[in-house]
């Protein structure tokens, strides 16, 4: 099954037992990343093995951090469309236009495959139970997954979350609390649970795995495009933890020698009234600063200041990628758009990724040639 190794911190490099709960590292600040055996990988699969497996997250079980199959709770996560979106590229210039469909994901966005991975490993660690601060989507996948394994969930939420991120959470038979304030407070009143009661704080990259759920996505565009990767990815960022995933997904894709051919450009679109990370890249800065009075309807995007900004900035720069932002009129007139177009009802986030391709390829960032994917990280049907 899995071929994790330990855990490492990217900035100092000390390293972690995975063997035990581990959170992030305390003293850098920094989230914590899973290493893997990849010379052992190489030698005892290959990937037309993982071709041939039932679809789902868990056929990547070998760069996944769970040990025993037994400890596994999944709800079928992974493998959302690839999907060559004809009528809209041909429209903005850019042919070779695709969107990677997530809203088909259990609970309805990409979370689902974060939640699977942390909370499945967990559980292996004997953890029973969990909090985790949440703008809406990240709860409802808890609570689902916590319900699966027949474990406790606690969400704080900020009060102005969508009501069905709440309903979802409590029909999952999460406690829910209510914060006055945004996900940094949630995550605030989160962590102090987490010491006070000994729950396992699920925060984003406050532990490591959510990000190895996520990366899976970057392996699934890999082998949908025969092995090879993309031109450009563009990805809407909140914690930026598919984005950091998928880069680290690439790196190990490459050392395990099933990739061939040069990385995308990775690009991250943020909302106009929350865009720290388009803020930092544009100043040339190694962190972000907190968004003050963080606003827009694409809740997963309402993060002030990602914990992860170092990872996210290095990922954006090293790919020679961007980060742009795009208003809440924009991202909900091309959820119409790509709807009527493509049969594709997607979140503002995720619409926000095709009102960023058509800004890309005005100002000439997109030539027009490329392989472009834009990630439709949610289900536009949670945000009615
Ligand atoms: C959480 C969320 C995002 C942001 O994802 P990160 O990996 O945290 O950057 C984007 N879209 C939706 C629908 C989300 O729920
Ligand atoms: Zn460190």
């Amino acid at each position: 099954m899995s071929f994790i190794t330990h855990l490492a911190c990217p900035e100092c490099g000390q390293t972690f037992d995975a063997g035990k709960i581990q959170t992030f590292h305390v003293e850098c600040q920094s989230p914590l990343l899973a290493r893997y055996d990849v010379g052992a990988i190489r030698a005892k699969v290959d990937r037309d093995e993982i071709t041939r497996r039932p679809r789902g997250m868990w056929r990547w079980c070998e760069v996944l951090p769970v040990g025993d199959p037994a400890c596994v709770i999944t709800l079928g996560e992974g493998d959302g469309a690839l999907l060559h979106a004809r009528a809209s590229g041909a429209e903005i210039g850019v042919p070779g236009l695709f969107i990677k469909d997530e809203g088909t994901n259990p609970t309805g966005s990409f979370k689902a495959r974060g939640m699977a991975a942390a909370v499945s490993k967990a559980n292996e660690l004997g953890v029973r139970e969990f909090v985790a601060p949440t703008a809406g989507n990240a709860g409802g996948a808890l609570a689902a997954y916590a319900a699966r394994g027949g474990l406790r969930a606690h969400i704080f939420m900020p009060k102005d979350a969508p009501a069905v991120n709440v309903a979802e959470c409590r029909a999952a038979g999460a406690e829910v609390i209510l914060v006055d304030g945004l996900i940094d407070a949630a995550g605030r009143l989160a962590a102090d649970k987490a010491a006070s009661e000994g729950w396992l704080d699920v925060s984003t990259f406050k532990e490591p795995y959510r990000a190895e759920g996520k990366k899976i996505m970057g392996c699934e565009i890999a082998e949908g495009f025969g092995w090879q990767l993309p031109d450009v990815i563009i990805y809407p960022t909140g914690g930026g933890t598919g984005l950091v995933g998928m880069w680290k997904a690439f790196e190990e894709l490459e050392r395990l020698g099933w990739v061939s051919g040069s990385r995308p450009r990775m690009v991250s679109v943020q909302a106009s009234g929350c865009a720290p990370v388009v803020r930092a890249f544009e100043s040339g800065a190694e962190t972000c600063e907190s968004w003050p009075n963080a606003a827009t309807r694409a809740s997963g995007l309402r993060v002030p200041r990602p914990f992860a900004d170092r990872l996210i900035l290095r990922a954006l720069r090293e790919s020679k990628g961007t980060a742009i932002a795009v208003s809440d009129e924009e991202m909900i007139e091309a959820a119409h758009w790509l709807a009527a177009r493509e049969g594709v009802f997607a979140a503002p986030e995720g619409a926000a990724t095709l009102a960023a391709a058509r800004k890309l390829k005005a100002s000439g960032w997109l030539n027009g040639d490329e392989r472009v994917v834009l990630f439709n990280t949610g289900n536009g049907l949670k945000y009615l």
